[in-house]
């Protein structure tokens, strides 16, 4: 057997995948991994429940030590190693021992870059403040855990609301600190769509959290009490014990970069599919690398373990002369705030309109559902909010984002698989989906969501969406029950409940278009495949009167 030496950079997530994989396909090769930090292999993902205290040991976040990675795989560790230089016309890195200052060669037959990606810390005034944290590692988690202790922390601003943003301040409210959110945008988590963020933000205020949105950190300042004084844009000023930093990360291409890597136009190393840098024999793995993203074909940098597992093993394969490729990421993730589960998977709708191509020259739609997690006569059934984004022309599935408190994160990975293998609208209608009624319906919210998109492309449905009823021009007709009508209703809207529709059809114009709303989209559908068969110009409004109620609770958080 050919013996390879191959060098990794960087012990984590892709690193470790890397290195383990490449030990399967070749027990002749020298295998050596480098990590600047004092542990390989641990849970950066577990950190925040390691700070809100619901991991309790700090040894729980390791998922393999060095010596697992010696005896079981005759794997070389080496911490606490940083490599400074990569010299690639002598094949060779410069590694720096951090303990002992002492500096040393190493040479590659293949070296992997696998050294992930560094938070965002924003030049600003006080930025260097003791107090102010970001979250990477697990040293950063412990010194969180400690200045909250020592300082008996009560408040902390959380600045970005991100996935980090939302997990720390989901750990530092249990911890009963009271947390602000400052955040640039109109709502949390950017990756989803306005109007499906409201029920988070409604979560996030039921339990105290006050929310900074359109809000800009210009600077902090210490204060003599010790307290650190967040100053925003707009004047205002937010003091707290502690202030957590999530603003995104950017990848780690300063290796790459001095070393002459191609680096793309994203700020990730360049890569093929087959994780190869411009250099034959150099990969790249992980947060530090961009990628495709499969549906819109631009590049992307997507800082998530799942991809950096997978790429870490396509590096290896290929590295052992395999024919293994990456096929692109679609972002599928998912994030838990309060009880609440957060799932999305490929592109959203702002994206697509910033592209500039939501309605040209293939134009997409969208659809709005709320069904039960599981069928409404099994107890415990509760809503998820579902956005479905495809493709008008062919039904292409192209997004979805999806809130609830369960089987959320079961439905988005069905749709993410479904994205992936290229399928269509009338490919989830027809999905075959385990059923009982304790986990679902033997018509899954997944068929559901294709059966209302398909509707929709054959002609059967026509939709309008909650964003068009501000200049609606139409005549609105709630088809709820009464009792609904009387605690709320869009204003303007005439109520003939559906069960009285037949009977009642006179009192709705036949010269003017009518939209349908009742609830969820449901009664609507049924009422606008009537009244369409009768000769009326009728749309439904998708996810009903839920979906317009969750963009107005979004305006009344904004404001
Ligand atoms: C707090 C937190 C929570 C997260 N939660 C989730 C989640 O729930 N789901 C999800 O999908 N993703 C999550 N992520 C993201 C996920 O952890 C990353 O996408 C993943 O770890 C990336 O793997 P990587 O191997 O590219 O980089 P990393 O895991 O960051 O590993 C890179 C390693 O390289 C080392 N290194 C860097 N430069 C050098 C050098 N020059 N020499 C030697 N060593 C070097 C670093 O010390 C580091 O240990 C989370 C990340 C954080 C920080």
């Amino acid at each position: 057997m050919e013996r390879k030496r191959i060098l990794v950079v960087g012990g984590v997530a892709g690193g470790a995948s890397c290195a383990a994989r490449a030990r399967r396909l070749s027990e002749s090769a020298e295998i050596i991994m480098f990590d600047r930090g004092e542990y390989v292999s641990f849970a950066n993902c577990g950190l925040p429940y390691y700070v809100g205290d619901v991991i309790k040991k700090e040894e729980n976040l390791i998922v393999a030590t060095p010596e697992l990675f010696r005896s079981r795989f005759k794997i070389d560790v080496r911490l606490q190693s940083e490599i400074v230089a990569v010299d690639r016309q002598n094949s060779r890195i410069q590694v720096k021992d951090c303990r002992s200052g002492q500096i040393y060669y190493e040479k590659y037959d293949a070296l992997v870059l696998a050294p992930g990606a560094s938070p965002i810390r924003p030049n600003m005034p006080g930025i260097d403040l003791a107090g102010i944290f970001s979250l990477r590692t697990i040293p950063d988690s412990r010194q969180i855990k400690d200045w909250i202790a020592q300082r008996n922390a009560r408040r902390a601003t959380v600045v970005g609301g991100g996935y980090i943003g939302m997990e720390m301040t989901e750990n530092l409210v249990n911890l009963g600190l009271a947390v602000t959110i400052v955040e640039m945008q109109s709502h949390v988590m950017p990756m989803l769509d306005s109007e499906m963020v409201s029920p988070i933000h409604a979560e996030l205020v039921k339990h105290g959290v006050t929310l900074r949105l359109n809000e800009t950190v210009t600077g902090f300042k210490q204060n003599k009490d010790g307290s650190i004084s967040a100053e925003l844009k707009s004047g205002r000023t937010e003091k707290a014990d502690l202030v957590i930093l999530s603003l995104g990360v950017r990848p780690e291409i300063r290796l790459a970069q001095e070393a002459g890597l191609e680096i793309g136009r994203r700020g990730g190393i360049r890569v093929d599919k087959r994780m190869r840098t411009s250099d034959e024999k150099i990969w790249a793995v992980g947060d530090a690398v961009e990628v495709k993203d499969v549906i819109t074909g631009q590049w992307a940098v997507i800082p998530l373990a799942g991809p950096a597992n997978r790429q870490g093993r396509i590096a290896a394969d290929t590295i052992m002369g395999r024919n293994a490729e990456f096929r692109g990421v679609q972002a599928t993730s998912v994030v838990g705030i309060m009880g609440l589960v957060v799932a999305c998977t490929g592109v959203n709708e702002k994206t697509l309109r910033n592209m500039e191509i939501w309605d040209k020259p293939v134009p997409f739609e969208k659809v709005y559902l709320h069904p039960g997690h599981h069928v409404g006569y099994y107890p415990g059934a509760s809503p998820i909010s579902l956005k479905l984004i495809f493709s008008r022309k062919d039904g292409l599935v192209v997004g979805a984002q999806a809130i609830g408190r369960q089987g959320v994160e079961k439905r988005i990975d069905v749709i993410s698989m479904a994205i992936q293998k290229k399928a269509t609208v009338f490919d989830l209608e027809e999905a075959e989906l385990c059923y009982a009624p304790q986990f679902g319906s033997a018509k899954d919210p997944v068929n559901i969501a294709g059966m209302i998109a398909a509707n929709v492309l054959r002609g059967d449905a026509r939709i309008v969406h909650w964003d068009a009823l501000e200049k609606s021009p139409a005549f609105l007709l709630d088809v709820r029950n009464p009792s609904e009508y009387r605690q709320d209703h869009i204003e303007g809207a005439v109520n003939i409940p559906l069960d009285e529709l037949r009977g009642r059809m006179g009192e709705v114009p036949k010269d003017q278009e009518v939209w349908s709303y009742c609830a969820v989209g449901q009664r609507s559908y049924y009422a606008a495949r009537a009244l369409s068969q009768y000769g009326y110009d009728i749309k439904n409004l998708s996810g009903g009167f839920i979906t317009y109620t969750l963009r107005e609770a979004l305006d009344f958080i904004s404001e």
